[in-house]
């Protein structure tokens, strides 16, 4: 509460100082500010947390990422050396039970350090405990940019999308920066620059730029991009998984999620999570202009199946107990369906590779 009350407080001042910041600049202030920060200062996943993601919901999504990175690294030529590099690992539970399932490969467990991207001092600590019995190095970093050169498998879920994002209002005059300010009652509102930015137009797609008036368009810039896309096009495999369009499109996908509901990204700064749909389109031409190959995305439901989610799900069934077996189906249902409830569709699963590679395991058609 404290927190929040001085987070706000903070950018009420710099708003007063500098006027109405980007969306994108608030909703990094929210989400990493280095004291006050919704994930620097928190654990938000889980039941009891603010909301739920895939490793959380199954130890078999892991799992399963687990043997696909065995299956690229020996795509890879089986590199003696190879870093087994997470961004956002939340919990560490992806990268726990993807360990565990690689006992079935010593040479790529041998073969490995595990590098964790991670922000939060907090959920540091977690993944710190997580791991301590998982049998690999590990090692952690703020940025990818400090993971050390050389043969590597990179693995993301639901990390683009707490990348900030900037969004764009189109106006008859052009395109303008979504800001936000602060009324006269002292409550945070979103506004628009009254000056468009200069060309704006020229870097979208043909059916983005025809938008009608009002649209919004959200962009993230492409540093992670171009940085991934750097790493993997010499012996190198990426895998990013998040919600998001195939397609760049507009739209306002700015949501905020406080103990699983839907809030308001205006109220509470630092107290909920903010996050946007990924544009894979934008992501994947910034890592191809940088020379790595593009494969899908895929729906996230279509993944899982080729990988053999089914068949997992059964040999866990095999030896559960009753109440066990119909969690099991319960969460292989959420994983892979494509309803409202399900994560099947709306997730998608975009693969980058050093173009000698070919198409990583669940992406040759
Ligand atoms: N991959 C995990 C957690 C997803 S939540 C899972 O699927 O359960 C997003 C994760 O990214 C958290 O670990 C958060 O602390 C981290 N994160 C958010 N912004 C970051 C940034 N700019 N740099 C590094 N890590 C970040």
């Amino acid at each position: 509460m404290e927190a929040q009350a001085s987070l706000e407080s903070e950018i009420r001042r710099l708003i007063a100082v500098v006027g109405p910041i980007p969306v994108a600049q608030y909703a990094a202030l929210c989400l990493t500010h280095p004291a006050h920060g919704y994930y620097v200062t928190r654990d938000p996943l889980g039941a009891a947390g603010d909301f739920i993601t895939a490793p959380e919901v199954s130890q078999m999504f892991g799992e399963l990422i687990g043997l696909w990175s065995a299956a690229a690294w020996k795509a890879m030529g089986s590199p003696e050396n190879v870093r087994l590099v997470e961004l956002g690992p939340g919990r560490g539970t992806l990268m726990r039970d993807a360990l565990r399932a690689l006992h079935v490969t010593p040479a790529f467990r041998k073969a490995l350090v595990v590098h964790l991207v991670e922000v939060s001092p907090a959920l540091e600590r977690v993944q710190r405990e997580t791991l301590v019995n998982a049998g690999a190095i590990v090692q952690w970093h703020r940025d990818l940019s400090e993971v050390p050169a050389g043969p590597v498998i990179i693995i993301a879920n639901e990390f683009i999308d707490a990348i900030p994002v900037h969004q764009m209002v189109k106006q008859e005059d052009g395109w303008h920066e979504r800001v936000v300010g602060v009324t006269a009652a002292g409550n945070f509102t979103f506004g628009v620059r009254p000056e468009p930015v200069p060309h704006f137009e020229r870097v979208l797609p043909k059916s983005v730029r025809e938008a009608p008036a009002g649209s919004i368009f959200e962009w993230r810039p492409d540093n992670l991009a171009f940085e991934i896309g750097r790493r993997v096009r010499d012996k190198g495999v990426a895998l990013m998984i998040d919600y998001g369009h195939t397609e760049s499109e507009v739209g306002d996908t700015l949501q905020a999620v406080g103990q699983h509901a839907f809030a308001d990204p205006l109220i509470a700064p630092g107290a909920v999570d903010i996050t946007a749909h990924v544009d894979f389109q934008a992501f994947g031409a910034a890592a191809e202009s940088m020379g790595a190959a593009i494969y899908g995305p895929i729906e996230q439901g279509d993944f899982l199946a080729r990988l053999g989610i089914e068949a997992r799900a059964q040999a866990l069934k095999a030896t559960a107990l009753p109440a066990k077996k119909t969690e099991i189906e319960a969460a292989y249902a959420r994983l892979t369906q494509r309803g409202r409830t399900g994560m099947g569709r709306l997730f998608k699963v975009m693969a980058l590779a050093d173009p000698a590679i070919g198409p990583p395991p669940a992406f040759a058609n």
